[in-house]
């Protein structure tokens, strides 16, 4: 009987896995792909940002949901242990913009392969089958797999993922298992996705990226309750790019909220409307949809025209007052109403999962089945962009590989 079953073989259990068998413990990999870390292998557009080389409180400033759950396995196994612990697979490791951290060869893979050769070396087993039902039957636990077969172990490492990206194998089936165990799960939510919204001038918009905008999202009684600054993308449904990703992690729920963004964040509105005043009255002549192609991209100038209720042949010189304001404030107030989050296949992680409430925060075992451990993305734990979800995977599955005991 294997002393650790370890169910999962993305980041979370792999890791799970290596530390388990580091201490003896007669370790198996269960995995339902042919190969592991198959979402490991998208991460960072192909090149992996494992992990982002910063302080524990800077790490814990970062993370969305549940930071405090995170505090102690993040001391016991922080980024540096992970920059240690690639290192010493053989992996050059480089630090960019923002922290960030990557394999020197741009290659996902190679961290992926330096896993599988490390739990190949340590001895561990690994089976290929989906995990259908655990069965705590005392002292132990009846694992059932999908073809039917079952082994009996005497813990579980439950490292399953959460349900985003799901043709790389995170279905949410974990948290089926789970829920049969007795545990309770926060409902599972897209984040890290896209926002949709019903505004029909995403048609024409999409594909078209700004940079250096401002977001502000308003509640219906005008009440703002977020805003930032930088890059974004217009799809056909939706809003997508960096600043919208994040956004995404700080609600639950969007749908009758109001984004606005402002095209020009370093002018106010007085300051902008003196700038239209003066190109028009250096180019009186030209027609406003020319002269306003120094300002935005051409695709957004019909659209801002038409929002203004002006004509995009109008010359610059015959603009009323109002119009010019008009103007201004489609630049500063461009308005969404957003309908709710992507999907599940195109969110970069799932928030909500496990209540960690009934998770012990030092080893990750649960506190209503003894023997049994989380890892990774299954638990209700979040953060932002920058690495941070990966060192998430890295040190709950360490806590938990390390505290497994027989
Ligand atoms: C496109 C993309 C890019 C990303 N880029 C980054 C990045 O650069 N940096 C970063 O920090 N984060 C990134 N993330 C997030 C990061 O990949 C995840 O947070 C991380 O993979 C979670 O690890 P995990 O081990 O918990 O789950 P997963 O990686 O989802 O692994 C779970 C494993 O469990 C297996 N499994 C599921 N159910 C069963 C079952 N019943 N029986 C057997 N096996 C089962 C699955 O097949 C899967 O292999 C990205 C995510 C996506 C989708």
């Amino acid at each position: 009987m294997h002393d650790v079953a370890v169910i999962g073989a993305g980041p979370a259990g792999m890791m799970a896995a290596i530390c388990a068998s580091s201490r003896s413990l007669q370790t198996i990999l269960i995995e339902k792909n042919r190969q592991p870390g198959r979402k490991l292998l998208l991460t960072g557009k192909g090149r992996c940002n494992l992990t982002n080389f910063c302080t524990v409180e800077e790490m814990l400033a970062q993370v969305i949901t549940n930071p405090k759950f995170l505090t102690n396995c993040f001391y016991r196994f922080s980024s540096r242990d992970t920059f240690i612990f690639f290192t010493e697979l053989g992996i050059d490791l480089k630090v960019e913009r923002g922290n960030r951290v990557f394999p020197v060869s741009d290659k996902a893979r190679e961290i992926v392969d330096s896993l599988h050769r490390q739990i190949r070396e340590s001895g561990i087993e690994i089976r290929k089958g989906k995990v259908k039902s655990i069965r705590r039957i005392y002292p132990d636990f009846t694992l059932t797999l999908e073809n039917n077969s079952t082994m009996q172990v005497k813990n579980i490492i439950l490292a399953t993922g959460g349900k985003s990206y799901s043709a790389t194998g995170s279905d949410g089936s974990g948290y089926h298992l789970a829920g049969e165990l007795g545990h309770n799960i926060i409902t599972p939510k897209p984040s890290l996705v896209p926002l949709r919204s019903d505004n029909p001038w995403l048609q024409k918009l999409a594909d078209l990226k700004l940079k250096n905008i401002a977001i502000t999202i308003k509640t219906k009684d005008n009440k703002k309750i977020y805003s930032d600054f930088g890059e974004l993308a217009f799809l056909t449904n939706g809003l997508a790019g960096p600043i919208i990703l994040t956004a995404s992690s700080f609600f639950r729920s969007v749908t009758g909220l109001e984004l606005s963004i402002d095209l020009k964040p370093a002018l106010n509105n007085s300051r902008l409307k003196l700038r239209l005043q003066r190109d028009i009255s250096q180019h009186p002549r030209k027609k406003i949809g020319n002269l306003l192609q120094v300002w935005l991209p051409r695709k957004l100038i019909p659209v801002i025209l038409h929002i203004s209720h002006i004509p995009a042949d109008s010359v610059s010189a015959s603009l009323t007052g109002f119009q010019r304001v008009c103007i201004v404030n489609a630049l500063k107030e461009f308005k969404f109403h957003l309908t709710g989050f992507g999907s599940f296949q195109e969110a970069l992680i799932t928030s909500g999962g496990i209540d960690v409430q009934e998770i012990e925060p030092y080893t990750m075992e649960s506190l209503i089945v003894p023997g049994l451990y989380f890892a990774g993305e299954i638990l209700d734990v979040d953060a932002l962009t920058g690495g941070y979800n990966l060192q998430i995977a890295w040190s709950t599955g360490h806590a938990a590989g390390v505290s497994c005991c027989c």
